[in-house]
């Protein structure tokens, strides 16, 4: 392995995964910085790192009135002094900036189907546990029918998927904060009972039909599987 280089996109969800979807400036510029083992050589100085790895995240956020200017897809949303990303934590990572050079290929039609279509989750364990009725059943049928037709006929089908994504997740988002309000954090990994640190916390949904209108609980990566921090119970 080389040193780190520049900071990029995928750097960043990366870190921000590791955080569990969410994180202010300081917690992100944290993770990137343990991330790369500390090593910032490849910048001038540690104010160059901090703000050329802000750049990425300005580049690629909501609301920032740059972002016309920018053209970056959006991965990330302020939130008041927090940043988190404008997508489910279970969604890779599709980093191409010019959308319009991919051609529409079977990965992508197949996470469009699993992800759009039948729910997102922000760590998808569960993810082929959902089960709809008749009604559920068709509509979704009907949907990947225009949509799969959709993104053959695309001239940029990427960005298509991702705006199609982006509205999906958008009905997916609606419920988490009230159910962060119903069910905040404790400050223990609810799967195991010991202490974790809230950095580390993430919001798992228990009822996969009902997303966060059901039952949730507050654990640590491992647990959800969604990454490798441990609780120090969880494996
Ligand atoms: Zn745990």
């Amino acid at each position: 392995m080389g040193k780190p280089g520049q900071v990029t996109l995928a750097d960043v969800e990366k870190a921000l995964r590791d955080l569990g979807g969410e994180a202010t400036r300081a917690e992100i510029l944290d993770q990137l910085t343990r991330n790369r083992n500390g090593d910032i050589s490849y910048y001038r100085d540690e104010h160059n790192y901090q703000t050329t790895a802000f750049q990425v995240i300005q580049q690629h956020c909501r609301p920032y009135k740059k972002q016309e200017v920018y053209k970056g897809a959006i991965r990330f949303e302020r939130v008041g002094d927090r940043f988190r990303l404008a997508y489910p934590l279970g969604d890779e990572a599709d980093e191409d900036e010019s959308p319009g050079q991919r051609q529409p290929n079977k990965r992508l039609l197949e996470t469009m189907k699993t992800e759009v279509l039948e729910g997102f989750t922000f760590s998808n364990p569960r993810r082929n546990a959902l089960k709809l009725d008749e009604h559920d059943a068709a509509l979704v049928a009907s949907v990947k029918a225009a949509l799969d037709a959709a993104i053959l006929s695309a001239h940029m089908p990427s960005a298509v998927a991702k705006r199609i994504h982006s509205l999906a997740a958008r009905h997916r988002m609606k419920g988490r904060a009230a159910a962060i309000k119903r069910h905040p954090f404790a400050g223990v990994c609810e799967a195991s009972g010991q202490p974790l640190e809230k950095k580390f916390a993430q919001l798992d949904e228990l009822d996969p039909e009902l997303g966060y209108a059901g039952r949730v609980q507050w654990v640590c990566p491992q647990a959800n599987k969604n990454g490798s921090h441990s609780c120090g119970v969880c494996k």
